[in-house]
């Protein structure tokens, strides 16, 4: 593992000491964690607000997972509820009709092939019906509070952004920063870049005027133009 070196492979310049300062000043900008708030800590509640967040923003995700959990909580419940008081509970979640019965084969299935308890690795979850690599690092990371690297769109983007990594897509970003990035940092990763990209970052037009990392940014895609745009 580098330590106060250039990374290897994938990854690009920036030194890992200063991806980790890079982190720590976005940790302490970005504090609050709705996923984390509503899930607390638990799998089952974080795998069904990840499969409900996809194509959904936070804003109407969080809401519709604390109704959701006010009727079912876990998958013995989650099975009683019929798909129509699913889809009341989470409307507008984007397709939320289709999402109803994913929940509830997913739920059926971890009561018939786990004895109701959520799997706790990567390659088990990955097993379950609409669970990609995102939303099982989600779980083994928040949920189980095990070794994960969570790598959605903007982990991906801002990552590459930074100069912390170069790479083509999602599953790369995530192997070259499982491979570089020192493992204290793997549990705030998502967290900080998703609400760093929601919030300042973005893919057009990116804040660099307000933004707290901007010493340390290789700006690698952001041409100059759109770097000043508020
Ligand atoms: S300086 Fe600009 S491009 Fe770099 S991380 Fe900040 S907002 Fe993104």
């Amino acid at each position: 593992m580098p330590t106060n070196k250039q990374t290897s492979t994938k990854a690009a310049s920036i030194t890992v000491t200063v991806m980790g300062h890079v982190l720590e000043v976005l940790d302490r900008t970005y504090t609050d964690h709705p996923m984390a708030d509503v899930t607390q800590g638990d799998a089952y509640k974080v795998l069904i607000s990840c499969l409900l967040s996809l194509r959904t923003k936070d804003e109407v995700t969080m809401p519709a997972s604390l109704r959701l959990f006010e009727l079912a909580d876990t998958p013995e419940q989650m099975v009683r509820l019929t798909a129509e008081q699913i889809q009341k509970a989470i409307y507008p979640v984007g397709f939320y009709r289709n999402k109803s019965l994913t929940l509830i084969e997913v739920s059926r299935d971890i009561l018939a092939r786990y004895e109701g308890a959520v799997p706790k690795t990567i390659d088990e979850l990955l097993t379950l019906k609409g669970v990609g690599r995102k939303t099982a690092n989600l779980v083994v990371g928040l949920g189980h509070q095990l070794p994960a690297v969570c790598v959605d769109t903007h982990v991906h983007r801002i990552s590459n952004r930074l100069g912390f990594i170069a790479t083509n897509s999602p599953d790369e970003t995530e192997q070259v920063l499982r491979e570089t990035l020192p493992m204290k940092y793997w549990p705030i990763v998502n967290r900080v870049l998703v609400r760093h990209g929601q919030e300042t970052c973005k893919p057009i037009g990116p804040r660099c005027d307000v933004c707290p990392v901007l010493e340390d940014c290789q700006q690698r895609e952001a041409s100059p133009r759109k770097r000043s745009a508020k």
